[in-house]
Parts: C-alpha cells; structure tokens; sequence
C-alpha cells in the first residue's frame, strides 16, 4: 500500500496521526542506503505508516527527523527513506514497541524542517532569477538543496561571462523578491499544462497530476478549457525576458518549502563555476 505523503498538499503540516502498516524485518533490494547500514553492523527498525508528514530523502532535499509515538512506545525517525511510492521511517524505540493496525501520532522536528525548506525554496528563487538573467541557460533539475554547500546547475556556457556581474545581478534580484515577501503556493496539474508554464518538466505517470510550487502573487491557475484567457497571460509571464521580469515562477517540484519567500532572509552566491557542459551556481542562505 502506497504511503499518504500528506506535505504534498501542505507543506506546513509538522504532525499527523497515523496508522502502522508495516514494521518489517526485511528491506527490499532497492533500498541500497539501509543495506549500508547493515553492511556496517548497525541494527535499525523500520516503521510504515498509511500516512506520513515525513519527508523522505529525494529531489536533492534531504530526509525528516522526528519522533512516532503513542501510548505503548516512542520511536526515534534518524532517517527517512522512499522505495516504490512506500515511505521508510528508519530509526530506534526509545522505549516500548508498536503493533500492526494501532494509531501513533508523528511529529516532524521543526527546526531542520525550516532550514531545509529555506534552502530548497531558495534553490528555487536562484532559478527564477536565471532563467530571467540567462533564459538560453537550460535548468537541469539535479539541484543540491543540502545545508553543506547547496548549489543549482544548468546546461550552458560561461564563456565570455562577467562572473562578478552575474554573481551581483543574482543577488540583487533575489533579494528584492525576498524583501519583498513573495508567497509560495501549491498547484497540482498534468503535464501538458505544466510544460505551458515551467522551463523544466519531470518524468510523471501518464495521467498522474504533478505538483507545481509557484513563487510570486497568487491569483488562479485554471487549466485553458476552463479559463484560457487567464490562462495564456500566465504562460507569457512566466517565461518573462530581460525588459520584462517574470511575476511569477512555477516549479515542478515535490519538495517542501517555505510559506513566504521572507523567510530565507538573505541569500547570497557563493560560486559561478563552469563544469563541462554545465554551469553550477552555489548559494547559500543567511544563518
Ligand atoms: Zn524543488
């Protein structure tokens, strides 16, 4: 049974009740990381839940930490992970065991959850002023959101670039989105109208909905039947060019984020750095 991943739709939500599902011995053969861990001798349990506000590992976003708990036992999340659509909550019972079918309440720890989602959102706000500043440069969705170093990459050139430019051009429009307390919000939709308004498509099922984060001053997303109109203002936008800065940023995406751009605080670019065929931006958020 596929896990419920409850931050899809709100990526706020720190606790939610659950049902265990699964406490397995075995892991499947996919899960290379707990294979490691066993390799080394370490022992961990694994908890599957019918829901979860746990973030799993994956789109360059490190896992949730946090605790499972109920009346019978308090379990300790040191890890997370996802292997076919079934989320993994890895770590140790601090005291007391569960039992399949009984309700446990999770809670997420706060405290990573935002730096994270900082550093991811402001992954994202660093493309939004790319693709205004270098639309020719190609995103490549690999993006490394992790507290040691996060940077963005993409498909293009350096040469002949002014680096020191480019690295204050960057900041500067970052920052004024920032000061400016853009909000983050959630559309869900399918793939042809998500290729109308995002530079970067992922791979989804045929006839799954993805998740599209956007960046900037909400107003409708209505698919072109119901409001073409609207609809086509709105893909213009958010290709944007030079002379016309993108009022908004949509992002395939199934990661968490902050509620408001403001809550990054500052962000600044640590290197532009032309690696073969691609460029990486690293950039850091304030502490
Ligand atoms: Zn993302």
């Amino acid at each position: 049974m596929e896990t419920k991943l409850l931050y899809l739709e709100d990526f706020t939500r720190l606790t939610c009740d659950a049902k265990i599902v699964g406490i397995p011995r075995e892991m499947p053969e996919n899960d290379s990381h707990t294979y490691t861990m066993r390799s080394h001798g370490i022992c961990m349990d694994v908890l599957i839940l019918n829901q979860t506000v746990f973030y799993p590992q994956g789109g360059g976003q490190p896992y949730d930490t946090g605790v499972i708990e109920s009346p019978a036992g308090k379990f300790v999340v040191e890890e997370v992970r996802m292997a076919d659509n079934i989320v993994r909550h890895i770590g140790h019972f601090e005291h007391g065991a569960f039992a399949e079918g009984k309700r446990v309440e999770c809670r997420v720890d706060a405290e990573r959850r935002l730096l994270h989602s900082r550093i991811h959102s402001a992954g994202h706000l660093v493309d939004w002023a790319v693709a205004e500043l270098k639309p020719v440069w190609t995103p490549d969705p690999r993006g490394y959101h992790y507290p040691n170093g996060p940077y963005v990459t993409y498909t293009g050139s350096l040469q002949g670039e002014d680096k020191e430019k480019l690295k204050n051009d960057i900041e500067e429009v970052c920052s004024r989105r920032i000061a400016a307390g853009e909000e983050v919000s959630i559309r869900f939709m399918n793939q042809e109208e998500m290729k109308k308004i995002s530079r970067s498509i992922p791979d989804l099922p045929d006839g799954k909905p993805g998740r599209v984060i956007m960046f900037g001053r909400a107003f409708d997303v209505s698919p072109p039947r119901r409001n073409p109109e609207k609809f086509s203002t709105l893909a213009r936008a958010s290709r944007g060019s030079l002379n016309f800065p993108m009022k908004q940023c949509f992002i395939p995406c199934g990661g968490t984020h902050i509620r408001n751009l403001s809550e990054i605080r500052g962000l600044t670019i640590r290197k532009i750095k032309q690696e073969g065929a691609n460029i990486r931006i690293g950039y850091d958020v304030a502490s």
